[in-house]
């Protein structure tokens, strides 16, 4: 009697130790990594299983609004050749994923704000648990203290210098019509009266000081002021280029393009987002990449908390 028991309790133990293993099996975390690259029409990435480097995995992304209702979501495999990643060793590399997101189906009018949040999971099916490999959250662009009092529904800009007119209208139809959401920017077009500007453009040309462009910030009479501490708020602003460092760019006109859109977000509010060189308020002079791929989401989504 004592015997079976012993046996009794040896078998329980036997059978609690399986559990255990297979619980902790269970319970691994996938290791899979992955990147956001881009977000703006497209969501465009790659996602990748080190311990299983053949293996095309899944992206799965879901938007939210700020009270954490789902506005859509979906999955796809990633399986995208990638030169980079295959460069890297990284198996087959057919890890890659760009697909659209159908921003113009959402119900904007139920997206306080206009405000939406993005998280993406790299998702490998064999294990129960995903890791998050992108969430706007925690990327949003930095913005100035001080904000553009000028009507953000009744946008204009004005050409001192008609060089890069066409370049211009590019970036400001770029900011109106991100293609990753909606915001309040209209009609972000050309006036021909200076006072019925917002954002006057001019072009200069200096060897020394290094610049792409920079935006000064005036009040209603015409004073200088600065919207980073001590800050403060302005009615329009001036936008220069450097026509040196600009015309003789390789990227060129698109590189144009990028720097007038990114001087156009500090008018709009937006300050530098040197984390992340996706974005279009990343410095040149720090990886903001050079071929054009416009506004990003998290541009869009700093231009709508900054004007609400
Ligand atoms: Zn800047």
């Amino acid at each position: 009697m004592k015997r079976k028991l012993k046996s009794i309790i040896f078998a329980i133990i036997l059978i609690m130790a399986s559990n255990l293993f297979a619980f902790s099996a269970f319970a691994a975390s996938d290791p899979s990594t992955g990147c956001v690259d881009f977000l703006n029409q497209n969501i465009t990435g790659w996602v990748y299983n080190p311990s299983n480097p053949n293996k095309s995995i899944q992206v799965h992304v879901y938007i939210y609004r700020q009270d954490g209702s789902l506005v859509w979501c979906t999955g796809v495999t990633a399986s995208n050749f990638r030169q980079d990643l295959y460069n890297l060793g990284w198996g087959n590399g057919n890890h890659g994923f760009s697909f659209s997101i159908p921003w113009d189906t959402f119900d904007w009018g139920s997206i306080p704000g206009y405000l939406l949040d993005v998280t993406a999971y790299a998702v490998d099916d064999a294990y129960p648990y995903h890791p998050t490999i992108f969430n706007s959250t925690s990327i949003q662009n930095p913005v100035h203290a001080g904000s553009l009092t000028w009507p953000i529904s009744d946008i204009h800009y004005y050409l001192y210098d008609t060089t890069y007119a066409t370049e211009i209208q590019n970036a400001a139809t770029n900011w109106a019509y991100t293609g990753c959401g909606w915001n309040k920017l209209l009609p972000c077009d050309r006036t021909y009266a200076n006072n019925n500007s917002a954002m006057d453009i001019f072009s200069y040309s200096d060897s020394t000081d290094g610049n792409n462009g920079y935006t000064y910030f005036f009040t209603a009479n015409g004073n200088q002021v600065y919207p980073w501490l001590p800050f403060s708020d302005y009615r329009y602003s001036s936008i220069n280029l450097n026509n040196y460092n600009i015309s003789t760019n390789p990227n060129s006109p698109n590189y144009v393009q990028s720097v007038v859109s990114h001087e156009m977000g500090h008018v709009f509010g937006l300050d530098e987002n040197n984390n992340n060189t996706s974005s279009i308020m990343c410095q040149a002079g720090h990886g903001r990449l050079a071929d054009f791929r416009g506004v990003q989401f998290v541009d869009n989504y700093a231009c709508n908390i900054k004007n609400p």
